[in-house]
């Protein structure tokens, strides 16, 4: 064990543990990681299984698993790159290490003789196996290395953190863990023989050898982050009947001229939605209101409908995109849609230089500006409005409660809260949206505009890519546009890109007349936007992606959706992607390339995204496919912002969980705050750096 714990060592910032600095703190802050006590909380993606070593005869594409061998021989070869490969064996057989970029000391140090021992993931390179980039170790040929006896976490990181050093510190933190209080209510432990905290946590951090899934799930943790959430929700619910807002009679002058310029009519839904938000604004309190829409079913119209309803009565408008493309894409449809009526746009983007925005935040604090379209940066302290009576949230698969509430509050005007409008193309049952957004009022566009053809739907195995390459050719002939996207899942966003990078290089190499470009997280906002407004413009005809074009991207002209590694693919991520088609009036197709051989599950979804593009129905086979089997990772759930509870699949312990709330509201009511920030004031990335600094 260790040093002598101070008490509340757990609540110490991160800084109190050995070997964490500024820099590395700065790292954890991105991943929601302040104190101590958040690293146990910070729980595993998934494990790779490090406790055995396969001998290389016996490996199957598709397994992440632990090698080790000579290297018999080491080339260089040029395949639209430099690459270097490695052919390591083990007396069983021959396993290819491919290295996409390397120095000449790596070279050297992989050479002829080296014994290695290589975690990757196994892949086919044409008749033989091999890993690309795998994790390698040197071994001493008569120094036996140790193998672990747990399984290795991997963790949710962020750039410039390694995995390793995430599993040190969370060790560190792990011999501090009998020291967590404990907030689940006596009463609820005992009901559900409920383990104690510290056992279940340490089981997840370091399973022992041969756990399985199932014996791993952990309910108690389960149970406590769906309490935290629905005390924060009705906590939230309860301040915002509390407050007060500008009410906004109903004022449509400029409504109608927009609808007169527009060269479509609202769907019905639309029209629906617009009334009952029309119908919110009018009220003395502050509309909090989600639409729900399928991708392509018009979100933005209606948004333009409540934005115009608030700038009627003189107020003005935030819109917040996930990333700076959308935001960029908002803001030049509002421009179109809304500059002829003599509505100014104001675009806030987290790339401008201070110099460049000052302008603009000036426009905004005058009231020259009547809308501001960007991402978060919207909410930095720079920018404030001189009368800001309406936040709209769009894709809001990124912000959680405790996020919508601080954005409230920055859009506070003496005793005046903005109205909030949200938006999500995630279907989701409406029994369950009561609870997932449990403070918000629920709408749903169920329409899709008329005169969109259907996408046709089909998987293809990997071997088939040159079919596929002669597809995109003929689209490109006729004309129209196309996406690949690389979906690679690696736990590094660098791997990703990389990954894109090598197919964009195959792709310009096969089909020299097209005009290919590439888009990926690492590109910076204005390079991606510069790749993005050529794609629009026709300048590009393929678009080679990373998921960064998930959300919201709308280029009708786009008719053919390359999917690679689709088996790998969660199906509402799927049907996300898919909605990037079939936005225009000529018939489009998605293509969805797996990896022979396919799994059960994976044969399934890539069945169900075959028969329908109906995004309630993928939303409940996805749940039926996801079943109780599955422990952690509910990321790809989208909307709410849980870690290992999911609202569909746990939704049996709803009940229960709204009962032990009433309890800790009644008998712990100091315990709803430690509940709530053990488990809901974790913001990831980005935003929770803007949210701290800001
Ligand atoms: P999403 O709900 O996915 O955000 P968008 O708002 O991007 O969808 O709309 C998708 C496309 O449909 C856009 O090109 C938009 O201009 C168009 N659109 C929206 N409403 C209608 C309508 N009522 N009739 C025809 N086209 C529409
Ligand atoms: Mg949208």
């Amino acid at each position: 064990m260790s040093e002598p714990a101070e008490p509340d060592f757990l609540q110490q910032p991160v800084t109190a543990l050995r070997g964490v600095g500024d820099a590395v703190a700065e790292k954890l802050v991105r991943l929601g990681i302040l104190r101590v006590a958040d690293l146990l909380f910070h729980l595993p993606l998934r494990y790779q299984d490090r406790t055995r070593i396969y001998p290389i005869a016996s490996l199957k594409v598709g397994q992440e698993v632990l090698v080790e061998g000579e290297i018999e021989s080491t080339e260089v070869v040029q395949r639209g790159r430099t690459m270097l490969l490695c052919y390591l064996n083990d007396g069983s057989g021959t396993l290819i290490l491919r290295f996409f970029h390397f120095t000449s000391a790596q070279k050297y140090s992989l050479r002829k003789g080296v014994l290695l021992r290589c975690f990757g993931e196994v892949r086919q390179s044409g008749m033989k196996l091999e890993m690309a980039h795998p994790e390698c170790h040197y071994l001493k040929a008569d120094d036996p290395e140790p193998i672990a006896n747990t399984l290795t976490p991997t963790y949710p990181t962020t750039e410039g953190l390694q995995q390793r050093s995430l599993r040190r510190l969370i060790d560190l933190a792990l011999e501090h863990v009998e020291e967590l209080p404990d907030l689940l209510p006596e009463s609820v432990v005992r009901q559900h023989h409920f383990p104690p905290l510290a056992n279940e946590l340490r089981k997840l951090h370091t399973p022992p050898s041969g756990s399985t899934v199932e014996g791993m799930r952990p309910y108690r943790l389960i149970f406590e982050e769906l309490l935290a959430h629905q005390l924060g929700v009705q906590q939230a619910r309860h301040e915002l009947k509390q407050v007060q807002a500008h009410t906004m009679p109903e004022t449509n002058h400029y409504w109608r001229q927009l609808l007169r310029a527009l060269p479509f009519a609202p769907t019905g839904a639309q029209d629906r939605v617009i009334a009952e938000i029309t119908t919110d604004l009018q009220q003395t309190v502050p509309m909090n209101r989600l639409v729900q829409g399928d991708v392509g079913s018009g979100k933005t119209l209606v948004a333009v409908a409540a934005a115009l309803h608030a700038i009627a009565n003189g107020f003005q408008v935030a819109m917040m995109a996930p990333t700076e493309l959308l935001a960029e894409q908002h803001y030049q449809n509002l421009v179109r849609w809304l500059e002829p009526l003599g509505i100014e746009t104001v675009y806030i983007s987290g790339n401008q230089t201070p110099r460049q925005r000052r302008r603009k935040v000036e426009n905004l604090l005058l009231g020259i500006g009547h809308i501001a379209v960007g991402t978060h940066a919207l909410f930095q302290r720079t920018v404030e409005f001189l009368q800001l009576g309406l936040i709209i949230i769009d894709e809001q698969h990124r912000f959680g409660v405790h996020q919508r509430m601080a954005l409230r509050e920055k859009g506070k005007q003496g005793e005046h809260y903005p109205h909030q409008l949200v938006m999500t193309a995630t279907p989701i049952p409406r029994t369950l949206a009561m609870t997932a957004y449990g403070d918000l009022d629920y709408s749903v566009i169920d329409e899709l505009p008329p005169g969109r053809t259907p996408i046709t739907t089909v998987a293809l195995n990997n071997e088939r890519r040159d079919e596929v390459i002669e597809r995109i050719s003929a689209a490109c002939r006729e004309g129209r546009q196309v996406y690949w996207v690389c979906t690679l899942i690696e736990e590094s966003e660098a791997l990703q890109c990389e990954a894109a990078e090598v197919t964009a290089a195959m792709l310009h190499e096969r089909l020299p007349h097209v005009a290919v470009g590439l888009v990926h997280g690492r590109l910076h906002g204005s390079e991606k936007e510069n790749i993005m407004r050529q794609f629009k413009l026709g300048e590009i005809q393929l678009l080679v992606a990373t998921t960064v074009i998930e959300v919201g991207v709308d280029v009708p002209n786009a008719s053919l959706m390359v999917i690679e590694n689709a088996e790998r693919m969660g199906l509402s991520q799927l049907h996300q992607l898919r909605g990037r088609v079939g936005r225009g009036s000529v018939a489009s197709s998605c293509v969805l390339l797996y990896q022979h051989p396919l799994g059960k599950t994976a044969r399934k979804r890539l069945d169900a995204m075959r028969t329908t593009t109906d995004g309630f129905m993928i939303a409940d086979i996805d749940l039926e496919l996801r079943g109780p089997g599955e422990v952690l990772g509910t990321r790809q759930t989208g909307d709410v912002r849980l870690r290992i509870a999911s609202l569909l699949r746990d939704q049996h312990l709803l009940p229960a969980v709204q009962m032990a709330a009433r309890e800790v509201v009644a008998h712990y009511p100091e315990r709803v705050e430690a509940l709530t920030q053990r488990w809901l004031q974790q913001p990831d990335g980005e935003t929770a750096t803007q949210f701290f600094q800001s």
